[in-house]
């Protein structure tokens, strides 16, 4: 935590086991001390390898840097929002496991996507589907001190909008459940400052990176198009505590004060 009263951390390289356990000792020779892991993206860092797990605590330990969260898996099998009964019952079991390694790392956040991403016939139903199961998830998370946090898609993606994300967190404990608010996805849906008012209130965590307007290009912050200085505006506005947690496959700099001071000086914080 900053003077500022702001953490700032990094989504730490997605890959296999080597290459996410590399990232950290990486990150935490440029000075940064939180880091979000990611389970996605083939071949993945495996969370329920004891191989994997083992390496991943020993450069956690070695190096003295925090989980500030762990993305869960994305993608075929893992829809909490799915209307097959054994496929949403599957994917709430991934994310139960996810909370425990959560718990196991430290971490105080997991971060749930609302759906898959592709074509979605029977939304409604789906809705409802994803809204149940982030209820009980929730349950088992307040259990182990986890809190959950659902991202804002992009494009036509289920959860694209305050409305849906809302209504999917709604039956869920709300100290246990809020949402990572992705800049990058509000920016491509060009309603940033509208999703910014709207869900901010109820943000735990974040993603932060930048794009053309277009492609979810995951650039560095300031490197495209975002107007960081009225998310950063908005997020004061609303009293917002959530961490910073950048998203971008480069930082652009092997000095962590400098991301520091260049995510503070796009916010207007400086
Ligand atoms: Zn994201």
């Amino acid at each position: 935590m900053s003077d500022n009263g702001f953490c700032v951390g990094q989504m730490a390289a997605c890959g296999d086991a080597k290459r996410s356990v590399d990232s950290v000792y990486r990150l935490a020779w440029t000075g940064c001390r939180l880091v979000e892991i990611g389970l996605f993206n083939q071949p993945a860092f495996d969370g329920f390898n004891p191989t994997d797990v083992a390496s991943m605590k020993k450069a956690l330990r070695h190096t003295g840097v925090s989980v500030n969260s762990i993305h869960s898996a994305f993608g075929p099998g893992t829809d909490i929002g799915s209307p097959d009964a054994r496929d949403r019952a599957a994917a709430v079991l991934l994310q139960k496991q996810t909370v425990l390694l959560a718990a196991d790392f430290g971490a105080r956040f997991i971060v749930v996507h609302p759906s898959t991403y592709g074509d979605q016939p029977e939304r409604r139903a789906r809705i409802e589907a994803a809204a149940d199961s982030m209820a009980e998830m929730t349950e088992f998370a307040r259990a182990h001190g986890v809190t959950l946090a659902l991202e804002n898609m992009l494009g036509t993606v289920i959860g694209n909008c305050e409305d849906e994300l809302f209504e999917i967190i709604g039956r869920a404990d709300p100290e246990y459940c809020g949402i990572c608010f992705d800049i990058g996805h509000a920016n491509l849906l060009q309603r940033l400052p509208e999703l910014a008012r709207a869900l901010l209130g109820r943000t735990v965590t974040t993603h932060l990176h930048d794009n053309n307007g277009k492609e979810d290009q995951h650039l560095y912050p300031g490197a495209a198009t975002i107007d960081y200085a009225t998310f950063g505006r908005i997020f004061r506005q609303t009293g917002c505590k959530a961490s910073l947690i950048i998203e971008s496959r480069k930082n652009g700099t092997d000095d962590w004060e400098s991301v520091e001071a260049n995510m503070l000086g796009l916010l207007g914080w400086n």
